[in-house]
């Protein structure tokens, strides 16, 4: 078992009925899907979950995940054991379908909108679908999250997703930088200075909704190096993260084989599930040496390497080594010691580094310990820092079952969470 792995994205098939161009899997229609994993494969995968990761939150995703015939008996099965989240292209969702999900308990679904004003007619309908999608996903009360590709068609788009996301009540706004992989290859355009536009507006973005939308950028490590070298982005930062490829999180592709995240190409693999076990997988070469980092080039040298690590699957596909720099982050390493997640630096004024919030002395009853189990591991220990800071706020030093509902009732009190409840 191994407690890290705390998000795996199962890609349950290839297929797709549309073909986006920044689509890192090469989706499309008229795929083949006989080499994919049959319904019994995918039961026998769930077992193998459930021995390896009990406590992992499972992105089912393709292609089109709902292109599947068997989609709800995997849904089913999955459910049992996990939190579940449905990664689809948003044009399957009528109200029926909505309905059957939810009656598989899964929990939220991700709907991919990298631009709100196509300019050919096919694009606009496939838009229109998706905005009808929506529609019926707020009717029926329903999380979800609208992922968007970051390439340089979009750019100039970006506060208009925003603004979007938020009026339409998306739980999330996941904001990926363009992994060169796949479709996408063709798309990778960003040069160093549209990268740093980017990166100022996605900062500014994220400073516009704080609060009212939570916004993650996703495979942008490097983002790390931007607000920690301004104090007042600290906050900004939360929810995005290092490079978690190997370590928290990976990939199964719809033939079996598993890799350390979607976008490296299929030469990464750890080997396939229908022949190994997770743990010998991530025992393997490529997950051995990711989770051990040591990096080269500038990320060798970086005093980020820690929190950041830069995007290893860009480095593997620009480079053919995982372990290489990251060309897109434009960042010249100072030297000097590395930082990690509880280092504070301060030169001349500036803090250097984040601190964890500092230790805070506060026991939890048998029940309270029992209810936060409950919640799916990847949010588990920032939901137990918020409570306990919370508790130590207003002087509590023993949480129990009491303390946790007076704060779920607060909680639903914030703006942020009430405009899920309005009717
Ligand atoms: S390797 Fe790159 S694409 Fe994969 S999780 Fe890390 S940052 Fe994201
Ligand atoms: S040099 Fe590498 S480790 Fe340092 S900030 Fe850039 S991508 Fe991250």
């Amino acid at each position: 078992m191994t407690e890290n792995m705390l998000i795996v994205s199962w890609q349950l098939t290839r297929r797709c009925n549309l073909e986006c161009q920044y689509c890192f899997t090469d989706s499309c229609p008229s795929l083949n899907a006989d080499k994919e994993l049959s319904t019994e494969e995918c039961f026998s995968v769930i077992e193998k979950l459930k021995a390896s990761f009990p406590d992992c939150m499972l992105i089912l995703t393709g292609g089109e995940p709902l292109l599947r015939k068997d989609i709800f008996e995997i849904c089913n099965r999955a459910s049992e054991n996990f939190f579940i989240v449905i990664g689809s292209n948003g044009t399957f969702l009528t109200k029926g379908i909505i309905l059957k999900l939810k009656e598989c308990n899964i929990r939220g679904i991700s709907i991919n909108i990298d631009s709100l004003n196509h300019n050919n007619e096919f694009e606009r309908r496939i838009l229109s679908k998706k905005l009808n999608s929506i529609k019926f996903l707020q009717e029926q009360k329903f999380p979800f999250i609208i992922n968007t590709t970051i390439h340089k068609g979009n750019i100039s788009e970006l506060d208009q997703i925003a603004e979007f996301a938020y009026s339409n009540v998306a739980f999330l706004l996941n904001l990926f930088f363009l992994v060169p992989t796949g479709r996408g290859h063709s798309l990778y355009n960003l040069t160093t200075s549209d990268y740093d536009y980017v990166v100022s507006k996605v900062l500014d973005i994220k400073e516009k909704y704080n609060g009212r939308l939570t916004i993650n950028t996703k495979c942008a490590p490097y983002l790390i190096q931007y607000t920690l070298e301004d104090p007042k982005n600290l906050k900004i930062y939360e929810g995005s993260g290092g490079c978690p490829a190997a370590t928290n999180y990976l990939c199964i592709t719809p033939e079996g084989e598993v890799l350390p995240c979607p976008f490296f190409p299929l030469n990464a693999s750890g080997g396939n599930i229908k022949e190994k076990s997770f743990n010998q997988i991530i025992n393997s070469e490529i997950f051995a040496e990711l989770r051990e980092r040591k990096l080269k080039g500038r990320c060798g040298k970086c005093e980020f390497s820690y929190l950041c690590s830069g995007c290893r699957a860009r480095a593997f596909i620009i480079s053919g080594d995982y372990l290489e720099e990251d060309t897109l982050c434009p960042y010249i390493p100072k030297g000097g010691n590395k930082l990690k997640e509880e280092t504070i630096i301060e030169k001349g004024g500036t803090v250097y580094g984040y601190k964890k919030s500092d230790k805070i002395n506060i026991k939890w009853t048998k029940d309270a310990e029992d209810r936060i189990k409950k919640i799916p591991l990847f949010i588990r220990s920032m939901v137990k820092k918020k409570i306990e800071t919370r508790a130590e706020k207003i002087g509590i030093e023993i949480i129990n079952s009491e303390t946790l509902d007076r704060m779920r009732e607060e909680v639903s009190e914030l703006p942020m969470f009430k405009r899920f409840h309005k009717d």
